[in-house]
């Protein structure tokens, strides 16, 4: 079932300020409260939605994310490709939500994308965001340099990401003494913590820069440069160091990850570098031979000379017409499955040429090659059948 709009929900325009958006849930939320609607399963759900609604909506980020991608802003990772309206994918992540954890969980370990830095709570590194892009298979075979615009944040300029306002700096911090750990005794053991008070950053900060709340961030939407090489395949990851969410006072910035994923077309089918399709052919060509033109992924044409007599099914390959290797110069195969089609809508003329082909033996045995095979195989169970 496709999500309800969210200003939808809470029955207000897009142009709604705060406010607005505020009064229109209280009164939604005291309609549809659970304790004034016992056992209603109905209100409870609409309850859980206007919820959902007002927490992305009384965020102006959340909701700029919102305006610009829709639900696909905040559906989390996982899902893998498809489900996208075309054009770019939705934006997740760098919200300070579950996403980044989420990250941490695929990339922590460092089997993905080389070594890792220090975990983001402890150092500020900041958090790795995911891209999802939707790509043709054309843009997979040729590549495509594209640019992206990402809500993201960056180094805030006024305090040059340290978080103190102008003519003061950041001080140890008291609880930790620079450290960013604290000890604590548990039952029999000492277990190290990350500092509650500087929230590992070692540092506290009494008089915080205005420009970015003491963060060292802003919010900063940016366009990036990406280059896709030819030859990528579905749910390859690229890779752009850096460029994820910027790190909490002047600690390094995160990744981001560009999710690819490729558009079925409409009559090419993938198989890594060979390319596959199924073409139709009038059975008088089949019969007799002739020529037929097939379309190739490199937008040009193909010629196949069918020889006389060809089967349904019987495939063709052509070398070096299918897709693009990645880092590589050559190319895959296509084959070309062809698909005998029996004429309709036939005038009187040609229903009497047929049946005159047909009278004149056209349709024995000995024209049809599979019959043979299969009606003596008929034969023999039928004679199985008797005893
Ligand atoms: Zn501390
Ligand atoms: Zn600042």
């Amino acid at each position: 079932m496709a999500k309800q709009d969210f200003y939808e929900l809470l029955g207000v325009t897009k142009s709604a300020d705060g406010d607005e958006i505020k009064r229109a849930y209280r009164k939604l939320a005291m309609k549809f409260h659970p304790d004034r609607n016992p056992g209603d399963k109905d209100a409870e759900q609409k309850f859980k939605d206007i919820n959902e609604a007002y927490e992305i909506l009384k965020d102006a980020e959340k909701r700029a994310a919102y305006d610009r991608f829709g639900h696909a802003a905040f559906e989390q990772g996982g899902g893998g490709p498809g489900g996208f309206g075309g054009g770019f994918g939705g934006f997740e992540g760098g919200f300070g939500g579950g996403f980044a954890d989420i990250f941490e969980e695929m990339f922590g370990g460092g089997g993905f994308g080389g070594a890792r830095g220090p975990r983001a709570e402890q150092s500020g590194r900041g958090s790795d965001m995911r891209f999802n892009m939707d790509i043709t298979l054309e843009d997979a075979f040729n590549g495509k340099s594209t640019e992206i615009r990402v809500p993201g944040t960056a180094t805030c300029a006024e305090c040059h990401g340290s978080g103190a306002a102008k003519g003061s700096e950041p001080q140890t911090c008291p609880t930790c003494g620079g450290r960013g750990r604290v000890r604590a005794q548990q039952g029999f053991f000492t277990v190290e913590r990350t500092c509650p008070t500087c929230h590992g950053q070692g540092k506290t900060i009494k008089d915080p820069c205005r420009a970015c709340s003491g963060s060292g961030r802003v919010h900063k939407e940016k366009t990036l440069n990406v280059t896709i090489p030819a030859g990528v395949e579905d749910g390859t990851r690229i890779r752009l160091a850096g460029e994820g969410e910027a790190g909490v006072r002047g600690a390094p910035p995160g990744d981001l990850y560009i999710f690819l994923s490729i558009r079925p077309h409409r009559i090419f089918e993938r198989d890594g570098a060979n390319i596959h399709v199924r073409v139709p052919v009038p059975m008088t060509t089949a019969a007799l031979g002739g020529a037929i033109e097939v379309p190739t992924v490199d937008g040009h044409r193909a010629r196949i000379n069918i020889p006389e007599g060809t089967q349904p099914g019987q495939q063709f390959r052509l070398r070096g017409k299918g897709m693009s290797v990645l880092r590589s110069k050559s190319r895959g195969d296509m084959f070309v499955e062809l698909n005998v089609e029996t004429p309709v809508k036939l005038t009187k003329k040609q229903k009497e040429l047929l049946e005159e082909f047909r009278n004149s033996g056209g349709g024995d045995e000995s024209h049809s090659p599979q019959s043979g095979g299969f009606f003596s195989k008929v034969r023999e169970l039928w004679e199985d059948l008797k005893d």
